[in-house]
């Protein structure tokens, strides 16, 4: 038979695990701060535990998929007593040190631990659309590949548990950037009379372009420190068409928050001596002291 499966946390997105799980045939027991969410689980055939320790004692493989890791330790924290023998995945959002805390408070336990970051919103989970990222022991995810597939793609890392959510926070501060550039055109465009949606195909197609353009390029100068020979588009030249990109706002009523930031990198990056370069060498302007714990 199939692995039973418990998954704790029946949020939007706990409840999509728990549901492909169910399609997928595994047995799910399932666990939630407010119980009424497990419901229409239980109707297809999920087992509603009482708590958090009936839950985790319910199944070799716990699924853990709530707001934040503060509820990750409270719900856990209680449950100590039923880790032992058992692979806690936690599939919540938030930081490699985080990740840290949690793999040692499991392992203090007796049980494995593999971390994760969904990049997938609810509906895509259990389809060829949905990817999922894991750290944490090789053995532990080679052994729980079969069912973590369930849910999407399933790729691993490597063994240190923050490398999931470092890629799953590095990949979403990209989104971010990328919404920051998409926001700002749309409001450029719309405050000048344009149709957006006219406008959204022309705008999609030029960063999909330019992201396959750019990347390989600052990936390498971040290994390397090689801008690759001479820039075809000098920092110096495109410190100016910022300034356009700003007059441009306050012509049309566009406010400049989304662009400010970096403008006032390329500017210094210019005024430190590095207008023949690539934007590339922004990435040196980022780098500041890591934060102890
Ligand atoms: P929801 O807000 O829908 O659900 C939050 C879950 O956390 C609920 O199960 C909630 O319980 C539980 N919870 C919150 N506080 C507590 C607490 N103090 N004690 C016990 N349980 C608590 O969020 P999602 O399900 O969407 O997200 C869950 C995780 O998945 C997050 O880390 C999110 O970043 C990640 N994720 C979500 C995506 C999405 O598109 N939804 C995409 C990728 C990742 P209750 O029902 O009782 O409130």
């Amino acid at each position: 038979g199939r692995t039973p499966v418990t998954v704790i946390g029946l949020g939007r997105m706990g409840a999509a695990l728990a549901g492909a799980f169910l399609a997928a045939g595994h047995p799910t027991t399932v666990w939630n701060r407010s119980p009424e969410k497990a419901g229409p689980l239980v109707e297809r055939g999920a087992v509603r535990a009482a708590t958090v320790a009936d839950a985790v004692a319910a199944s070799p493989l716990v699924v853990v998929c709530v707001l934040d890791y503060a509820t990750v330790h409270r719900l856990l924290g209680p449950a100590g007593g039923a880790l032992a023998g058992r692979t806690v995945v936690n599939l919540t959002n938030g930081t490699p040190r985080q990740a840290g805390e949690v793999a040692e408070l499991v392992a203090g336990h007796g049980a494995e631990y593999l971390d994760g970051g969904i990049m997938a919103v609810p509906p895509l989970i259990g389809t060829p659309h949905s990817l999922v990222l894991y750290s944490g022991a090789p053995d532990v995810f080679e052994r729980r590949r079969p069912t973590l597939e369930v849910l999407g793609t399933a790729t691993h890392l490597g063994s240190d548990p923050g490398l999931a959510p470092l890629y799953d926070l590095a990949l979403l501060t990209g989104m971010y950037g990328m919404f920051s550039g998409l926001l700002h055109a749309t409001a450029l465009v719309r405050a000048a009379g344009v149709a957006a949606r006219d406008f959204a195909p022309m705008l999609s197609s030029w960063v999909k372009t330019m992201t396959d353009a750019a990347l390989p390029g600052i990936a390498a100068y971040a290994d390397t420190g090689d801008h690759g020979g001479e820039a075809g588009s000098p920092l110096a030249m495109q410190a100016a068409a910022f300034a356009n990109f700003l007059d441009t706002g306050e012509e049309l009523g566009v406010r400049p928050d989304l662009l400010l930031p970096l403008t006032r990198l390329v500017e210094r990056r210019v005024a430190d001596g590095h207008g023949d370069e690539d934007i590339h060498g922004v990435l040196d302007l980022l780098a500041t002291e890591p934060k102890e714990n």
